[in-house]
């Protein structure tokens, strides 16, 4: 199961079906100051799922210099935002976001 913004788990959501992978969303209980989601594969299709996952958060990576709306992670800085989940966390030592998995080629 996969959590972030409401708008990248549709996406995900997006590509896993174009992979005939079946899934399941919803909004997470108590949603903060942005709107969260939830999304939720057959357990017998995690594996699949999460490369599936992994490899469209890396090409977003590698899009993110010609999406002009996209946040991006700023590791000059002691502590910064996953551009896919939101999570803030330590640059120091940090390839991959600690949330969500994000790889950020380091
Ligand atoms: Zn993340």
């Amino acid at each position: 199961m996969f959590r972030g913004k409401t708008d990248y788990m549709r996406e995900i959501a997006q590509v896993l079906r174009q992979n005939d992978i079946k899934t399941a969303t919803g909004p997470m209980p108590g949603g903060g100051w942005e709107t969260q989601a939830w999304l939720a594969v057959a357990s017998h299709q995690t594996d699949e799922a999460k490369r599936l996952y992994e490899q469209y958060l890396d090409d977003m990576v590698a899009r993110s210099g010609q999406r002009s709306t996209d946040k991006h992670a700023d590791f000059d800085a002691p502590e910064t935002e996953c551009p896919a989940c939101g999570t803030k966390f330590q640059t120091a030592n940090a390839t991959r976001c600690p949330d969500c998995g994000l790889n950020f080629g380091g």
